[in-house]
């Protein structure tokens, strides 16, 4: 068991994750390459009273820890079997990596944005993906789960389990996922990009957004993105600088121009990128950004987007807010709807999640009280909260709010059975 400790040579690379704004100094680093070393983390936290958190990539950190970091991001092992149409995926394994391996079968996994994030970390928060119309959450799709307990046993759980259940949604406070088994669909290529608006038509391009995204076939998973570009120089010239609000498609139809024809007319197009595209590429649909940076976020599903909420978006959110913010509002539905959440519920009955995201700058108060001035408006028809997209600290009422009521109350049971000590998270 290889361990660092704050002052060594290693330590301060090892904790660095994608999420710069959560402060993190573990009094004690495993560098974990296999499942045993995990176990035997997991043994020396529990002699030592040491609380247990668990990093892949730092895409969702939540909170600093002070006690025992297992750093998962050696544990990249892929293996994918073409026939059950399954990959099995070690605990620090990146989408990028199932993507391109997926691929030279043909199928693909139910991956995000950013092909950049952790397959577990993704997968334990429910994984809404750039095919979750059509397919549901990744989630959904988990055939067994290996983890190492907070008594010290490494184990395979299986849908049906009370453990694989909270595990899905519980995450890290159930224990340290070592590998994962999920279901692959058969994929290749699909039509999409996005078609990017000037912001200045954002009331416009928004309505129109949402009664197309209403209307849209399950084949189709979509999602507006209002963002501040800065000015530099890897972006394309007519976006560049530009305050804008860029359509997001991924679409697993036929005549892609068809479906999107409406969209195109909305207003004026600065940039359009829909083409069809090999899986492989899909990271380019959204293009989050690559680099680690410190940003704060939170979300709220909504059942109805209506033409007030939408004016509270384009206030709050938009042009001319006080904080500069990237909004994103995805459209739910399809079967996401049907399927009943194979973890800790995810709230099927809501239309759209409206996401906000700021870079942190002058502290996380500012963007704390600006995000609330919009959630606030929207609250009258906020449903709940999903778990991936609470980025950076929330206190931890904030992630009990993600649940349905029902949920929370069996994720304390089951806490207290399976992590007495409260030790992990
Ligand atoms: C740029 C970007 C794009 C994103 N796009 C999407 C998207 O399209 N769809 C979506 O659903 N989400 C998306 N997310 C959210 C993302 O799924 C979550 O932040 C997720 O938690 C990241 O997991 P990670 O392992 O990469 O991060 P980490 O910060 O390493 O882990 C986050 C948490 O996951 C849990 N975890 C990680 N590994 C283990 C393990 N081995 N055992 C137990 N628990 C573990 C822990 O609770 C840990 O604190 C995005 C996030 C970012 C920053």
């Amino acid at each position: 068991m290889h361990t660092l400790r704050p002052g060594q040579d290693g330590y301060t690379e090892e904790v660095a994750g994608f999420q710069t704004s959560v402060a993190t100094r573990p009094a004690v680093v495993v560098a974990a390459e296999t499942a045993e070393d995990v176990v035997a983390a997991v043994e020396y936290a529990a002699e030592h009273g040491l609380t247990v958190s668990v990093q892949a990539t730092g895409h969702g950190l939540t909170a600093g820890t002070d006690g025992l970091l297992i750093s998962t991001r050696r544990m990249t092992g892929v293996e994918i079997d073409p026939d059950a149409k399954t990959a099995r995926v070690g605990a620090g394994v990146r989408w990028g990596a199932v993507i391109e391996a997926a691929a030279k079968h043909g199928l693909a996994p139910l991956s995000g944005s950013s092909p950049d994030v952790g397959v577990v970390g993704y997968t334990l928060s429910g994984g809404f993906g750039l095919m979750a119309r059509r397919f549901g959450r990744a989630a959904d799709h988990v055939r067994a789960i290996d983890v190492v307990t907070p008594d010290g046993e490494l184990r395979t759980v299986t849908p049906g389990s009370e453990l694989f259940w909270a595990l899905l949604g519980g995450r890290a406070g159930f224990g340290i996922v070592t590998a994962l088994e999920f279901g692959l669909v058969p994929v290749a290529e699909l039509y999409g990009g996005g078609l990017y608006f000037d912001a200045a038509d954002l009331p416009a391009v928004l309505r129109a957004w949402r009664t197309w995204a209403m209307t849209a076939p399950d084949e189709l998973t979509t999602s507006i993105a209002v963002v501040p570009l800065p000015d530099l120089p890897f972006l394309p010239e007519p976006i560049r600088g530009k305050h804008v609000a860029n359509v997001r498609i991924a679409y697993l139809g036929e005549d892609g121009d068809s479906a999107v024809a409406p969209l195109r007319a909305a207003a004026p197009v600065l940039l359009d990128t829909l083409k069809r595209l090999p899986y492989t590429d899909s990271g380019s649909i959204a293009s989050d950004p690559p680099h680690p940076h410190p940003y704060h976020g939170t979300n709220a599903t909504v059942e109805v987007l209506n033409d007030g909420m939408l004016t509270s978006i384009v206030e709050h959110a938009g042009p001319g807010a006080p904080v500069a913010t990237v909004l994103i509002i995805d459209r739910l539905g399809g079967e996401l709807a049907r399927r009943p959440a194979a973890g800790v519920g995810w709230d099927s009955a809501a239309e759209f999640v409206v996401r906000a995201l700021s870079v942190v700058e002058d502290g996380v108060d500012p963007i704390r009280r600006a995000h609330a001035k919009l959630f606030d408006a929207l609250a009258p028809w906020s449903t709940g909260r999903l778990l991936p997209f609470l980025y950076g600290e929330h206190p931890a009422g904030d992630l009990a709010t993600a649940f349905p009521a029902g949920d929370v109350a069996r994720l304390k049971q089951l806490k207290a059975k399976y992590d007495p000590a409260g030790r992990f998270g």
